[in-house]
C-alpha cells in the first residue's frame, strides 16, 4: 500500500520530490528541533494519483489523513472538532520548486458555529474567535468552493461604513457575527446549501481545493515561463495554528536570513504585530522592519536571530523564513532558499565561500544564468538622471533600472509589449493573476505593499526592476489614472524606475552598464578555474571588442568583415570593385579598399593585445553591396565612367534569386580571388605593424566561410597563403598564422576528415547549420516556428539553442572526423548558440575548445562553461 500521508516528524529535506519543497522543509525543521506547530503533509503522488482518480480522494487516501489528524491531536492534547479547545488546521500547498502565491492556502478550519464558542472561552477572547471564523468562512468559500471575495469584501465595507469605522480591528465581536451571518446567506445563495459544519468535511473539501489548485491557470503560466512540468503535482500541507493575531503579545513576519536585494548578511524582514500572515504577504497594513521586534520583544527576537543563523548554517544558504509569535512564544512555519535579485545571488555565493560554508563550485552551480545576464543590464546614467524629474519615492523592491509607457493592467501590459512598446505595469497592488504582465512589463510600480509583498517577491524571482508601496503615489485602475502630488498621469505616459532606490521619474532617462567590479569579478575567478572551454566574443569594431574584454572574452572568434564596408567612403569603392569590367579594374578598386581593411585589422589587434583573433573573409551576396536607387546607379556610374544603362545592366544580372545559397562566401572567392587575397594580405600587414610595435609575435587566423569540400578549400586557400608568402617577402619578415573553415555547410560536416586535410581550425556556423540542416530559412522562420513551439513539434527555436539530436550529430561528426585526420585540430563555434547557456553545455561536452558569442553573453556562456564541469563531475 501507498503512504500518501507524512507526520512532519517522518520527513526530511531530501524527500522534496515527496513532499514538496515546503513539507520538506518543515519536516527539517522539525527534526533540527525548532518550534514547528505539528501537522502532516499530504505527498504529491496522492496529488497525482488525485488526478489518475478523476479528481477524486479515494477512501483509502482520506482514511490516512483521518489517521494522522488523530496523531496530531495526540501530539497537542487537543481534538479537532472539539467544543471546548477546538484544533483548527492550516491547510497550504507546497509543490516541488516553490511557485509562490501560485496556489492556495486556507486558515482557521475546522471552525463552525459550535467550535467557535469554544475559541472564544478559550482564549477568553470571543472578538479574535469571530474574526477567525469570519477569515476561515471568506477564504474557503473563495479557495475551494470558487465564490468571488468580493462578495464578501462587500458585506465587511458596508458593515464598516455603517459603524464608521476606518480600520477592520474596528469592528466588535456583535459586528463580526453578524457579518458571518451575511457571509453564511453568500454561500448558501451560491451553493445551495449550508456552509459545512464538519470539520472533517472541511478538510476533505480543502485539500480537493489545493490538489486542483495545481491546475489552475496562474500556475499553469507560472510553470510555463519558469519551465516548470506540469506532471509534479503539488504536496499539501495540513498544520495546527497558531494565531499571530490573538493581542498585542502576538504577531507574525517574514525575515531573510541576508538581505535579499543586495545580499547583504544582516537579517532583513518586516513583521506586524496582532496580525496573520496574509496580513504582511497581500500588503494591506505596511509592516515594520524586523529589527523593531528587538525593542517590543527582546527574547523572541534573539530567539529568532539566532534560529535563523542555525536553518542558515544548516541548509548552507540564505533562507526566507515565515513566524508567527502567538501569546510571546516564537513558531516557525517555513524556510526555504530565499529568491534573491542577481545581485544579491552572487553576492550571497561567494560570502559563503569566504565565510568557509561552501565551495567555489556550488557557488557557480547556484548562479543561473539568467541572473548574470540581468546584472549586466544598464542603470541609469547618473547625468542624465541629475536632470530627471523626480515625482515619487517608494520601496526599493526589486534593483535595476527601466522606463516604459504606463498601463494599468496586466492584459494592457502584455498587448501592448506584443506590440513592441516597451511598458512599466502600474498597480495599487499585484495579485498573482498579474503574473504574465509582470513578465512582459520592463517594470513594476504598485502603490501598496512591503518588501515582502506579491509584486516584491515575484519581481525579484524574475529580475524585474520594482518600486512598492510608493504611498506618494495614487492608482485608479478603473479610470486608468496614475496621480501625484496635483498632477495627473494616463496610460501611455512614459515614467522611469529605480529599483534600487524606489524612486519614480517621469519620462524615459538614459542608460549605462553596469559596474562588474567587486563580487562579481570574484565569482567570474572561480568561473575562470573551473571552466575548461575557451570563451571568445564575435565582434568586428575596436570598441565590441574592447567591451567583450571588459567582460572577460579571450580572444575573437568571429571578426565579420563585411560590416567593415558598409560606410560612406567605403561603399562607392565597394562598388566599383563588384561591377569593375575586368580584372585590372577590380585589382585597383581592391588596392584603394586595402589601407582600409588593414586600418581595420590594426584596430582590432590593438584592442584586443595578445589575445588571438580570428577574422572571417568576406561571407554575403554581393549584390548586398550594390546601388538600388536610380540615382545612386548614376552617380556610380559617373565616377566609374559608364553609362547608366550598361551599370543597371550589370546590377540586374548580379540579381539572385535565392541570394543565402547562391554567389556568397568562399563561392566569392572562387569567381573573384582578388578579393580575398586583399583581405589576406590587409590581416597579415596589419599583423606585422602591430606584433613589430608591441615586439610580440600575433598569430593570426584567417577563416574561410561556407566551405563545402576540401578541394573548394584548397582552392581558396592556395590564394590566401600565396598572397601571404609575397607579404612576407616584401616585408622580410614573416608570422605563424593559421587558415582554417567554419564548418556550416552540412557536406562540410560530414567530409569534415578531407576538410581538415586543409583546415587548421574549425569554426562552427551554428546559424548556417541549422538553416542548410533543417533547411529553415533564417530570415523567415519566425513566420511559422511558433506553431512548431506550440504544437510541441520542437521545444525551442533551433536557431536559439542548438538541436543537439541533429544539427549536434553534425557537429559531433565532424569533430570526430576532424581529429581523425589532424588530432590537434583546434575547434569552436561562432553562431548566435555560442552564448547560450544548453548549448555551450553541449560544446563542452563534444569536446570543442571554445565558444564565441556576442559580448554581454561573454559571462553568461562562461557560466554555462563552468556549470558544464560541474555538472559533468557530478555525474560520473
Ligand atoms: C553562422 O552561420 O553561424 C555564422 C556565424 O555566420 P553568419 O551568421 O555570419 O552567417
Ligand atoms: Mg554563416
Amino acid at each position: 500500500m501507498k503512504k500518501y500521508v507524512y507526520n512532519f516528524n517522518e520527513g526530511k529535506k531530501e524527500m522534496k520530490h515527496l513532499l514538496g519543497g515546503k513539507g520538506a522543509n518543515l519536516a527539517e525543521m522539525t527534526n533540527l528541533g525548532l518550534s514547528v506547530p505539528p501537522g502532516f503533509t499530504i505527498t504529491t503522488e496522492a496529488c497525482i494519483d488525485f488526478y489518475d482518480q478523476n479528481e477524486e480522494i479515494s477512501e483509502e487516501m482520506m482514511n490516512e489523513i483521518k489517521e494522522h489528524v488523530g496523531k496530531v491531536e495526540e501530539q497537542l492534547g487537543k481534538k479537532f472538532a472539539d467544543k471546548d479547545q477546538p484544533l483548527l488546521f492550516s491547510v497550504r500547498s507546497g509543490a516541488v520548486v516553490s511557485m509562490p502565491g501560485m496556489m492556495d492556502t486556507i486558515l482557521n478550519l475546522g471552525l463552525n458555529d459550535e467550535t467557535v464558542q469554544g475559541l472564544a472561552r478559550s482564549t477568553n477572547n470571543e472578538r479574535f474567535a469571530y474574526d477567525s471564523y469570519r477569515r476561515f468562512i471568506q477564504m474557503f468559500s473563495d479557495v475551494a468552493m470558487g465564490i468571488s471575495k468580493s462578495r464578501f469584501d462587500l458585506i465587511l465595507d458596508s458593515k464598516k461604513e455603517e459603524k464608521g469605522y476606518k480600520e477592520d480591528p474596528e469592528l466588535t465581536a456583535e459586528d463580526l457575527k453578524e457579518i458571518i451571518k451575511g457571509y453564511k446567506e453568500i454561500y448558501l445563495e451560491e451553493k445551495r446549501e449550508e456552509f459545512p459544519q464538519d470539520p472533517m468535511k472541511q478538510l476533505y473539501l480543502a485539500v480537493k481545493a489545493v490538489f486542483s489548485s495545481w491546475n489552475n491557470a496562474r500556475a499553469f503560466t507560472y510553470r510555463n515561463l519558469n519551465g516548470i512540468p506540469h506532471n509534479l503535482g503539488t504536496a499539501v500541507n495540513v498544520q495546527s495554528m497558531v494565531f499571530g493575531n490573538m493581542g498585542n503579545d502576538s504577531g507574525t513576519g517574514v525575515a531573510f536570513s541576508r538581505n535579499p536585494a543586495d545580499g547583504e548578511n544582516r537579517i532583513f524582514g518586516e513583521f506586524l504585530m496582532n496580525a496573520q500572515g496574509e496580513d504582511v504577504v497581500a500588503g494591506i497594513r505596511t509592516p515594520k522592519s524586523i529589527d523593531e521586534l528587538k525593542q517590543v520583544m527582546p527574547a523572541i527576537y534573539e530567539e529568532f536571530i539566532s534560529s535563523a543563523k542555525k536553518l542558515e548554517n544548516h541548509y548552507r544558504d540564505m533562507q526566507d523564513i515565515e513566524f508567527t509569535i502567538q501569546n510571546e512564544k516564537l513558531y516557525f512555519l517555513q524556510t526555504r532558499n530565499g529568491k534573491r535579485t542577481a545581485k544579491a545571488a552572487i553576492n550571497v555565493a561567494v560570502d559563503l565561500v569566504e565565510e568557509g560554508l561552501i565551495s567555489k563550485e556550488e557557488a557557480v552551480l547556484r548562479i543561473e544564468s539568467a541572473q548574470l545576464d540581468n546584472i549586466l543590464h544598464p542603470n541609469f546614467d547618473e547625468k542624465a538622471l541629475k536632470s530627471a524629474e523626480k515625482i515619487a519615492k517608494g520601496l526599493p523592491a526589486s534593483p535595476g533600472a527601466a522606463s516604459g509607457k504606463v498601463y494599468f493592467t496586466a492584459e494592457a501590459v502584455v498587448e501592448a509589449q506584443g506590440r513592441g512598446e516597451a511598458c512599466i505595469l502600474v498597480r495599487q497592488e499585484t495579485s498573482p493573476e498579474d503574473i504574465e504582465g509582470m513578465n512582459s512589463a520592463e517594470g513594476i510600480l504598485t502603490a501598496r505593499g512591503g518588501m515582502t509583498s506579491h509584486a516584491a517577491v515575484v519581481a525579484r524571482g524574475m529580475g524585474k526592476c520594482c518600486v512598492a508601496g510608493c504611498q506618494e503615489i495614487r492608482v485608479d485602475e478603473a479610470a486608468k489614472v496614475l496621480k501625484y502630488g496635483n498632477k495627473t498621469l494616463k496610460e501611455g505616459d512614459v515614467i522611469s524606475l529605480n529599483g534600487s532606490t524606489g524612486e519614480v521619474y517621469l519620462g524615459d532617462i538614459k542608460k549605462v552598464n553596469a559596474e562588474l567590479t567587486g563580487n562579481f569579478k570574484k565569482l567570474m575567478g572561480y568561473i575562470d578555474e573551473i571552466k575548461r572551454l575557451g570563451v571568445r566574443t564575435n565582434a568586428d569594431t575596436p570598441k565590441d571588442a574592447k567591451t567583450a574584454v571588459d567582460f572577460g572574452a579571450e580572444g575573437i572568434g568571429l571578426c565579420r568583415t563585411e560590416h567593415m564596408f558598409f560606410n560612406e567612403d567605403r561603399i562607392p569603392k565597394v562598388r566599383r570593385m563588384i561591377l569593375a569590367k575586368s580584372v585590372e579594374m577590380r585589382e585597383k578598386a581592391l588596392a584603394e579598399l586595402l589601407p582600409h581593411q588593414r586600418e581595420d585589422f590594426a584596430g582590432i589587434y590593438e584592442a584586443m593585445g595578445e589575445r588571438p583573433v580570428t577574422v572571417r573573409l568576406l561571407d554575403p551576396p554581393l549584390h548586398e553591396f550594390l546601388p538600388t536607387t536610380k540615382a545612386d546607379i548614376e552617380t556610380l556610374a559617373g565616377s566609374m565612367g559608364v553609362s547608366f544603362e550598361e551599370l543597371k545592366d550589370v546590377v540586374d544580372s548580379l540579381h539572385e534569386v535565392n541570394p543565402m545559397l547562391g554567389h556568397r562566401g568562399c563561392r566569392l572567392a572562387v569567381t573573384y580571388p582578388e578579393i580575398y587575397r586583399m583581405q589576406a594580405r590587409a590581416i597579415m600587414e596589419a599583423a606585422i605593424e602591430v606584433s613589430s610595435k608591441h615586439e610580440y609575435d600575433l598569430v593570426p587566423e584567417i577563416m574561410v566561410p561556407l566551405i563545402g569540400s576540401e578541394k573548394e578549400l584548397k582552392f581558396v586557400k592556395d590564394h590566401i597563403v600565396d598572397e601571404i608568402e609575397q607579404v612576407f617577402e616584401e616585408q622580410s619578415t614573416k608570422l605563424t598564422y593559421k587558415v582554417g573553415t567554419m564548418i556550416e555547410i552540412p557536406r562540410a560536416a560530414i567530409t569534415a576528415d578531407e576538410i581538415a586535410n586543409e583546415a587548421e581550425f574549425f569554426s562552427f556556423g551554428t546559424n548556417d547549420l541549422t538553416q542548410m540542416g533543417f533547411g529553415f530559412s533564417r530570415d523567415d522562420a519566425g513566420k511559422f516556428l511558433g506553431e512548431y513551439e506550440n504544437n510541441e513539434i520542437l521545444e525551442v527555436s533551433p536557431f536559439e539553442a542548438i538541436d543537439q539530436k541533429g544539427i549536434g550529430k553534425l557537429m559531433k561528426m565532424a569533430v570526430e572526423l576532424g581529429k581523425s585526420t589532424r588530432p590537434d585540430i583546434h575547434l569552436g563555434i561562432c553562431g548566435e548558440h555560442g552564448g547560450e547557456p544548453s548549448s555551450v553545455e553541449f560544446c563542452h561536452k563534444i569536446g570543442l575548445d571554445y565558444v564565441s558569442c556576442s559580448p554581454y553573453r561573454v559571462p553568461i556562456a562562461k557560466l554555462a562553461a563552468a556549470q558544464a564541469v560541474i555538472k559533468e563531475k557530478m555525474e560520473g
